[in-house]
């Protein structure tokens, strides 16, 4: 019997934390199926997508860096236009389907917070796009993006039809005055990346009350900027929660089942282990 799988592709694809938490929930599930690792560099991504169309047992994959948009000219539909980015494929039959799960991975992670008001956006890369997405989808978008490279973040604005207000790191406090809450595209504060400036660290005390604070990065868990967060009574939501909320809705896509509700503490214990 062929057994259904399916995988994440990327270059590199080492550190990718997905077939943990597939496998886990395959596992828990007691669902016949496999969730694998697969190295594709630029010049074999037309191969590769070309042999799986053929594959019976392939029930699509994740998309990471640094794919997620060159991979959209190989697709036959997409539904991840409005992000400009996919970081899943799967086959039906009407040929290879794109979307991105990650703004549904977002929205899940922040379904408790109060996002009316300005929020405010650190980096204009591909992670940026999914949270423009998000606080579009919040009805009176107000954003304020801090970046590093200004045409950067205006062409973020541009291409989304957004209004909003850039920023740059000497100003971070200035962007975070009252805002509702900030979101961290960038890898700053992961490990062995450069650390969050102390900028934006002291400026955290400049949102409102009840703000809420989301740091993308899960390595660490506990980030500088969420334990400043933290020590000043905001929410505090870690880069698990939208790893794992992006995971669960490509787990739905790629085996047609629900992740098991109860197995989060457990999942973040082998994703931290
Ligand atoms: P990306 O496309 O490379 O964008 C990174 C952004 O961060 C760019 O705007 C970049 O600025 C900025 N940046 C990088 N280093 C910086 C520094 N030292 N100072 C100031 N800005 C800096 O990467 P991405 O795909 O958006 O990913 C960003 C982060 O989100 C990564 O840590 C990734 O692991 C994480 N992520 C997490 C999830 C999740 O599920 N938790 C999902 C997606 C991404 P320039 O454009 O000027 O280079």
């Amino acid at each position: 019997m062929t057994i259904p799988y399916a995988e994440v592709i990327g270059d590199p694809i080492a550190h990718s934390k997905s077939p943990l938490i597939h496998n886990f929930w395959l596992q828990k599930l007691g669902l016949a199926g496999e969730y694998r690792r697969t190295h594709v560099p630029a010049d074999e991504l037309s191969h590769y997508l070309a042999s799986r169309r053929e594959d019976v047992a392939w029930r699509g994959c994740n998309v990471t860096i640094p794919h997620k948009i060159s991979v959209m000219q190989h697709l036959d539909t997409i539904d991840a236009a409005e992000v400009g980015a996919v970081n899943c494929i799967i086959p039906g039959a009407s040929g290879l389907r794109g979307l991105n799960t990650d703004v549904l991975g977002l929205a899940e992670a922040l379904s408790g917070c109060d996002a009316g008001g300005p929020v405010v956006l650190l980096g204009a890369g591909g992670a940026a796009r999914a949270a423009v997405v998000w606080i579009k989808s919040k009805g009176d978008a107000n954003l304020r993006v801090v970046a590093r490279d200004r045409r950067k973040a205006e062409d973020l604005l541009a291409e989304f039809g957004c209004e909003g207000e850039i920023y740059d790191y000497l100003s971070a406090a200035d962007a975070m005055d009252e805002a509702a809450g900030i979101l961290n595209a960038t890898p700053m504060g992961m490990n062995g990346f450069a650390p969050m400036p102390e900028d934006v660290l002291d400026g955290l005390s400049r949102l409102r009350a009840g703000g809420f604070v989301l740091d993308m990065v899960y390595a660490p868990i506990e980030t500088p900027l969420l334990r400043r967060a933290t020590d000043l009574g905001f929410s505090a939501i870690d880069g698990l929660a939208m790893l794992i909320g992006q995971a669960g809705s490509a787990f739905r896509l790629f085996f047609g089942e629900t992740p098991p509700e109860d197995g989060d503490t457990e999942l973040r214990v082998i994703l931290t282990s």
